[in-house]
């Protein structure tokens, strides 16, 4: 952590639990967040765009890309590789933007290891009546890959406690309030602003 460097936010927690909308809504507000794009091996859904939503890659691909260390983590999700590429994180952080990445357990698990400074926030659904409503109401997953994602999904609540901050999103707005505080307070942290009058004191 250095003076000036951006703050690395990891949004994480079940799939369908909302984590996209309300990134996309931060980044809509926050005009220095950056948006971490992913590398899967996943198959793209209709309207998702190459080097947007994600980079599409195939297993091959991926492999040599965790063979040459160009990932900051990386897990398998339902049968899919899905990573961080470093290099975009890196560069944004050492400009001063402060980056999130919207990613699943495991990954972020791996996140904490190698960057513990970043902020680690747990998104959950209301319930899991709710966010299996919600991952039905999407219409993206046939109905086998979605019962795989709400077994992952009880297993993704148990890690709750290896996070800073839950944020239960009922309610969007009211989420994105909450997450937009956590940020605000995570900024002025003693810890991230010890640099403060140091050339005044020397
Ligand atoms: P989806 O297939 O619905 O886009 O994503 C499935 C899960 O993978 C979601 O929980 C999503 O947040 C997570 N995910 C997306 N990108 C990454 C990534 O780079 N690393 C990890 N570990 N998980 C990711």
């Amino acid at each position: 952590m250095e003076k000036g460097d951006g703050l690395l936010i990891v949004l994480s927690g079940p799939s369908g639990a909302g984590k996209g909308t309300l990134c996309r809504e931060l980044l809509r507000l926050e005009p220095n967040l950056q948006y971490s794009v992913s590398a899967t091996t996943r198959q793209p859904r209709p309207a998702e765009v190459e080097g947007v939503h994600y980079f599409f890659r195939t297993k091959a691909e991926f492999e040599e890309m965790i063979a040459k260390g160009e990932l900051l983590e990386w897990a398998e999700f339902c049968g899919n590789y899905y990573g961080t590429p470093i290099f975009g994180v890196e560069q944004a952080l050492t400009a001063g933007k402060d980056v999130i990445l919207e990613i699943e357990t495991q990954g972020a698990l791996q996140v904490k290891k190698r960057s513990p400074h970043g902020l680690f926030i747990f998104v959950a659904p209301p319930s899991l009546k709710a966010l299996s409503e919600r991952i039905h109401k999407r219409g993206t997953e046939a109905e086998d890959v979605i019962a795989r994602r709400l077994a992952t999904a009880r297993q993704e609540i148990n890690l709750l406690t290896e996070y800073d901050y839950v944020v239960v999103n009922d309610e969007v707005p009211a989420a994105v309030h909450k997450l937009r505080s956590i940020i605000v307070a995570e900024k002025c942290r003693v810890e991230r602003n010890r640099f403060l009058f140091k050339e005044e004191h020397s």
